[in-house]
Parts: structure tokens; C-alpha cells; sequence
């Protein structure tokens, strides 16, 4: 399967990321063997997030981004982290009509976002498809995701340039500007700038004061904000340039494998807290305590802290 999955075998792929989404305990082991295989052939691809709300135009943008990379000879991978989908079984990512000429490219892999468990554990799946999708020889991994809770954060944390899309709506700028959204993001870009390009150019400019008066998160990047029309593909290939900038600035200055080694390790420690989490609640002693302590808890007349001091107590035994 590891020559398949190298070889660029798209049949092996889908079955490698498969047995990754599996929760079935055998097809988890198989898929950490694949992994520990797969490891030394990763790590070469663009990894590029890409966040908006439903509606600006990610999959437009991302198509004709898409088709511009494997026209230049690349290979695209493109997944997705649906934050809706956890909790709704539904999705706003998943839709099938998503990139209809992309999803057709032989030099194009698409695959929508996990569609059960946690935020966490569909950010775990999606960091191991994209392991895989390297392996299997993609030059460029776009993930996408929607500008809600944490999973701009989770996307910003497995990859290596964090872009926002946004709406030229004039006047709303600053109400739809998230503090937290423009501390993570690395470019700006101001899409549908086709249907009215004056408000698109207002609109980057309050963006570009936004990001001024932030602290900058890299001395050898300053997010440049671009205006861009996904449909009409204009300015898609001044975002790709932009992305080469980075990538040519923060590998210069070491920040780029800096920020690669950083977000392996808070991974590490994520699964490592999650599992010890599923440990905890899972230990006999700490069920059978549990009720009566959450019951006290619940009451008032335990404290929280002794009650979490018990439980831990119990656990550790
Ligand atoms: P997503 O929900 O963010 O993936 O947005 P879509 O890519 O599905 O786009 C939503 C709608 O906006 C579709 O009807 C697109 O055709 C349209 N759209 C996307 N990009 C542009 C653009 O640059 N200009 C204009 N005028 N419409 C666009």
C-alpha cells in the first residue's frame, strides 16, 4: 500500500485516507503503520489554509487557484474543515458541485472534510490526509475552512500561510473584521472585487489600517491585503505570487521550519491531552465516582477543586 500511496496511485490514496478516518481500532493501527512509512516522504508540499464566510467565494477562489498550479505542472490537494459538520452531520463545505472543473483535473485531489467526531479529531484526520496527500507526490495542500469558532485556528495550526478571504461590503468592514482572524492571518483578500472595484480597493485599505495597528507576527512579513475576483480569475495569480513571497521570506529566515516544528509538537501534545482525556473518563474508579461528585458539584456543596483533586486522585491510583 506504501508503493501504491508513493507511486501517486489516487485509488490508494482514497484507501489510505480511509483507514485514517476509520475509527475502527484495526484500521487505526494500519493507518499509524502507514504514517511511520509514509513519514520521511512528507513535509514537501505548500500547506496554504484558507478561511471565509459561506458565501465570499472560497471554492471559486480555490478552483481557479487550483487550476493555475496544475497548469504550471503542479499537483493540488484539496481538503476541507468543516466546523459544522461535527454538529450537525450536515455540512456548508461539502457540497458535491464544489469545483466542478477542478474535481475533474487528473492533477487535482478534492476531498471534503471529515465528517464526524470533534473539531479536534476531524483537525487530527485532515492533518494526516495531508500527510498522505504529500506522500503521495501533491505539491500544493489547500485547506479550506469557515470563519467559525476555533477552526480557523485549527487550519492556521497545520499549515504554512493562513489567508482570509473577505467581502468588499463598504461600511461593514470593521464590524466583520475578527481581532482574532487578523492576528492569524498571513495575506488579505478582498474578493468579488469585479462587481464594484472602488468599494473592494476602500475595503482593503481598511483592512491594511486594521493590520497596521497590530503587533506583526513575523519581523520578515507584513500581510499585504489584495484585491481579487475568484470568478472572473483576476488577481489569482497575484495571491500565488504573494504566497512565493512568504514562503521565500520565512524560509530565509528560518520561521517557516520554526513554525513547521512548533505545530508538530502542540500536535503531539493535543493528542496526548485528548487521549488522556478519553483515559480519564474512561477509568472504572472515575465513572463510578463521577455522578455522585458532579452531583455535589452541581449543588454547591462541594468545591470544583476538590471534587477535580478526587477524581484526579482516583485516576492516578
Ligand atoms: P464559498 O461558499 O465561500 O465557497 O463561495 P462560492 O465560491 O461558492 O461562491 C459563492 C457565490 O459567489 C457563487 O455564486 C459564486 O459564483 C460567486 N462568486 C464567487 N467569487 C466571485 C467573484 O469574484 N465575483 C463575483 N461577482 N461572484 C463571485
Amino acid at each position: 500500500m506504501i508503493e501504491a500511496l508513493l507511486s501517486g496511485n489516487r485509488a490508494a490514496l482514497a484507501k489510505a485516507i480511509t483507514l485514517v478516518e476509520s475509527r475502527r481500532a484495526d484500521h487505526q493501527a494500519e493507518a499509524r503503520a502507514l504514517l511511520s512509512a509514509a513519514m520521511s516522504y512528507t513535509g514537501r508540499a505548500d500547506r496554504i489554509g484558507i478561511t471565509g464566510v459561506p458565501g465570499v467565494g472560497k471554492s471559486t477562489t480555490i478552483e481557479a487557484l487550483g487550476l493555475l498550479l496544475t497548469s504550471q505542472g503542479r499537483k493540488v490537494a484539496v481538503l476541507a474543515v468543516d466546523p459544522t459538520s461535527s454538529r450537525t452531520g450536515g455540512s456548508i463545505l461539502g457540497d458535491k458541485t464544489r469545483m466542478a472543473q477542478l474535481s475533474v483535473d487528473p492533477d487535482a485531489f478534492i476531498r471534503p472534510s471529515p465528517s464526524s467526531g470533534t473539531l479536534g479529531g476531524v483537525a487530527r484526520k485532515t492533518r494526516e490526509t495531508m500527510l498522505l496527500c504529500e506522500a503521495a507526490g501533491y505539491d500544493v495542500v489547500i485547506v479550506e475552512t469557515v470563519g467559525v469558532g476555533q477552526s480557523e485556528t485549527v487550519v492556521a495550526e497545520m499549515t504554512d500561510i493562513f489567508i482570509a478571504l473577505m467581502l468588499p461590503n463598504a461600511g461593514d468592514e470593521l464590524q466583520g473584521i475578527k481581532k482574532g482572524l487578523l492576528e492569524l492571518a498571513d495575506m488579505i483578500v478582498v474578493n468579488k472585487a469585479d462587481i464594484d472595484p472602488t468599494a473592494a480597493q476602500r475595503a482593503a485599505r481598511v483592512y491594511r489600517d486594521a493590520l497596521h495597528i497590530l503587533e506583526p507576527t513575523s519581523a520578515h512579513w507584513s500581510p499585504p491585503v489584495l484585491t481579487a475576483s475568484g470568478l472572473a480569475n483576476d488577481g489569482i495569480d497575484a495571491v500565488w505570487t504573494q504566497v512565493e513571497a512568504h514562503k521565500a521570506a520565512l524560509t530565509a529566515s528560518g520561521e517557516r521550519a520554526a513554525r513547521r516544528a512548533s505545530q508538530q509538537v502542540r500536535w503531539m501534545w493535543s493528542l496526548i491531552d485528548e487521549a488522556l482525556g478519553v483515559a480519564f473518563r474512561n477509568d472504572a474508579a472515575v465513572k463510578a465516582a463521577l455522578p455522585a461528585l458532579e452531583h455535589a458539584v452541581a449543588e454547591g456543596r462541594t468545591p470544583a477543586s476538590v471534587a477535580a483533586e478526587e477524581a484526579l486522585g482516583l485516576f492516578h491510583r
